[in-house]
């Protein structure tokens, strides 16, 4: 199993990392994307995937924080664009809007650009945002590889990513008593599109609602997505493990280029 998206060096999870990445290699997880956003979580980040080589690293300041530390981090995103395995997460969101969605929209704009430039694939973050998103990816990087992390959008949205080639990726949110609709949407994402996260240390599935996420707690939202599927959990592992493998740069930043 891949979680493809996690913040592990982030707080809280950041003060007990090691714990955190043997407690997920314990439950099976062959590979974690940690997804640093700021200068702080990278630099840990890059520490970390040297202790554990099966943890690889992705950068972006998030749409949250663009206003306040995107100029500052972009170069370090360039700087170490040879040991990330994708830039973001970015994107927009205009449900919380911290930050002034003309700046949000800069970045994803910047960010984008750096995609071409780079090769590297792309993680989204989008909230209540996605006409704009797609006006803006179609114009800049239309069929960029892309993946739209933590999907709780509409089946016309999935549908919007689907038909730009993107992967659309679940988190603990599918598991949640309310999430009717979002289940019904996984029911219609093929296969081949699929990949599963935690996004911790947020969104803790049903069972584990309200404590702290890790990746060793995603196999309860593989379960699900494996039962809406129609499949068994093993076939869904497997399915997600090589839709990620498929999708991220892995063995790039193991040889070092
Ligand atoms: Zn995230």
């Amino acid at each position: 199993m891949i979680d493809t998206h996690a913040h592990l060096t982030v707080e809280p999870l950041v003060a007990d990392v090691d714990a955190v990445a043997l407690r997920a290699k314990e439950r099976g997880l062959q590979k974690i994307v940690n997804i640093c956003i700021d200068e702080k979580s990278l630099l840990e980040g890059l520490e970390l995937a040297k202790r554990h080589p099966w943890i690889f690293n992705a950068a972006a300041t998030t749409p949250h924080d663009v206003e306040k530390e995107g100029e500052s981090f972009f170069p370090l995103v360039e700087k170490h664009l040879k040991q990330l395995v994708a830039i973001g997460e970015t994107g927009l969101d205009y449900f919380y809007a911290h930050s002034p969605k003309e700046i949000q929209q800069k970045f994803l704009r910047k960010y984008l650009l750096l995609t071409k430039r780079s090769g590297l694939p792309l993680i989204f973050h989008c909230r209540d945002a996605f006409a704009d998103l797609f006006a803006i990816v179609d114009e800049v990087a239309p069929k960029h590889p892309a993946i739209l992390h933590c999907f709780t959008g509409t089946l016309d949205e999935a549908k919007g990513c689907l038909k730009r080639g993107w992967m659309i990726s679940f988190s603990g949110i599918v598991t949640f008593k309310k999430s009717e609709a979002l289940r019904a949407v996984v029911k219609e994402i093929p296969l081949q599109n699929l990949l599963v996260e935690t996004d911790a240390p947020y969104l803790a599935p049903q069972s584990k609602r309200g404590s702290v996420n890790e990746p060793a707690f995603i196999m309860e939202t593989v379960e699900m997505i494996a039962a809406l599927k129609g499949i068994s959990t093993q076939e869904m592992i497997k399915i997600a493990a090589d839709n990620a493998i498929k999708f991220f740069p892995f063995s790039k930043v193991e040889r070092g280029v």
